[in-house]
């Protein structure tokens, strides 16, 4: 049995659904179908959740949202009319939203999510109901019956362990099934999110649950590329991939993915194959637990900005027990997660999220830094960007890092920090803000380009 999801561009119009619905049932093993929300149909579209979030906050502020929800609501009907599915899907679809917005809130968190989840959930139905109206046996699954359960951390949840169990009797239902992507519920019954992109996890918990022999995630691109395209012209095409390795790079900006996706899959070493719902011929590519080392060092160069690192001094830090510790308590009763801490003799340094984070916080947190731990000096550093140049070949292999700050240097980008875990799968360099085009094009060159290798 394989599990596919389809991203917000193949739902985006009748007939991107239509695609969808030719790939599934193309394959009779493509029997769980995760779908997202509708996306962006042409550029300057909106997706469906981002008018979700809008018709929450309109109704938040004003207890009004009519306008709002007409958005939606046309959406679908344009999708619906499509697909020859008549009117009575969008008369339920309106009455799913208001029913949503009746329910009222006791927190804005809840609300939002409940409205977010909409967009996932209407397109399951939708899908499921054209399926069936060309005589397939498809059925729409509720999220909540099916027992995906989640952390009540609204806009941000993490499974909950006991879903798996719950997840996996799917495996035993007949005909195609629909599952909403992007939400479950926490143990109270209230629809939670995850976090923005969230329908990639839930494909990769219903694969890990049912034991998929393969996650399908069909997007809008024939197959990660080593860098960017947007910024590299024709990069390299990857073919196979380890979970570490695109973890990596999805962590450090490689879109594709969302960068929690792969978890669930990993620890039940399921392949993850990522294709093309508008050229499935394309093998696309295989995310695997191995792969043959034969493309050099480097597999792709990813980069991102939107950090800010605190940056502590104490002379003698290095002989006192305890210190990186108390810090780091400091962070967990803020609820503040950090990203990495590269550390010297007298410093350290924690960089963290700016969206994790707000300014008060970080003042807060500051201060009790330097109140509690009585140090010599604590700065904060704002605008930067972390750069990562991945490959499981690096471990092999002497002079990659010799290579890439060379070719930082020649790209005019000063080095703010330089880290290598212990796994050797990639170094990251932590760069100005401004630098990082420059950055992932001078080392793109330096590791893919063919005089260079
Ligand atoms: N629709 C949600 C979003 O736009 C989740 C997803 O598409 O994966 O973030």
């Amino acid at each position: 049995m394989k599990v596919c999801k389809f991203g917000g561009t193949s739902l985006a119009s009748a007939d991107q659904i239509k695609k969808v619905c030719d790939i599934v049932t193309s394959d009779p093993e493509r029997r769980l179908v995760v779908v997202s929300a509708p996306g962006k149909e042409f550029d300057d579209d909106i997706k469906v959740t981002d008018l979700l979030i809008n018709l929450a906050e309109a109704y938040l502020k004003t207890q009004n949202c009519d306008k709002e929800l007409n958005q939606v609501v046309s959406r679908y009907q344009r999708i619906a009319e499509g697909l020859n599915l008549g009117d009575g899907i969008v008369k339920d679809i309106e009455n799913n939203l208001k029913t949503r917005i009746s329910l009222g809130y006791d927190h804005k968190e809840k609300f939002i999510d409940r409205m977010k989840a909409a967009g996932e959930d209407n397109s399951a139905r939708l899908v499921a109901k054209y399926l069936r109206s060309l005589g397939y046996n498809a059925k729409y699954i509720n999220p909540k019956d099916a027992g995906l359960y989640l952390s009540d951390e609204y806009g941000n949840a993490r499974i909950l362990p006991q879903s798996f169990k719950n997840l996996s009797k799917l495996r035993d239902m007949d005909g195609i099934l629909i599952f909403p992507g992007f939400f479950g519920y926490s143990l109270s019954g209230e629809v939670v999110t995850f976090s923005r992109g969230g329908s990639d996890i839930t494909g990769s918990i219903l694969a890990a649950a049912i034991e998929a022999d393969i996650y399908e995630n069909f997007t809008d691109v024939n197959s990660v590329y080593a860098a960017n395209p947007k910024l590299i012209k024709n990069p390299k095409a990857i073919s196979v991939l380890t979970y570490r390795e695109m973890r990596e790079l999805a962590y450090a900006g490689f879109s594709v993915l969302h960068e929690e996706t792969l978890a669930p899959v990993f620890r039940k070493g399921i392949p993850v194959n990522i294709r093309n719902t508008n050229n499935p011929e394309s093998k696309g590519t295989i995310i695997a637990t191995t792969r043959k080392i034969t493309n050099g060092p480097v597999s792709g160069i990813a980069g991102t900005g939107g950090f800010l690192t605190i940056n502590i001094h104490k002379y003698l830090m290095n002989r006192e027990i305890g210190f990186v510790r108390k810090v780091l308590s400091i962070l967990e009763e803020e609820s503040v997660s950090f990203e990495h801490v590269p550390s010297g003799i007298d410093d350290i340094s924690i960089i963290l999220r700016k969206k994790h984070i707000d300014d008060d916080k970080v003042s807060r947190i500051m201060e009790r830094i330097a109140h509690n731990l009585v140090v010599d000096s604590i700065t904060i550093g704002y605008d930067l960007a972390l750069v990562m140049v991945v490959g499981e070949g690096m471990m092999n292999s002497i002079g990659v890092a010799g290579r890439a700050t060379t070719a930082l240097a020649k790209g005019g980008v000063n080095i703010r920090m330089i880290n290598q875990g212990s796994s050797e799968v990639s170094i990251m360099f932590g760069i100005d803000e401004k630098d990082l085009d420059a950055a992932i094009i001078s080392l793109y060159d330096e590791f893919f380009d063919e005089n260079n290798e």
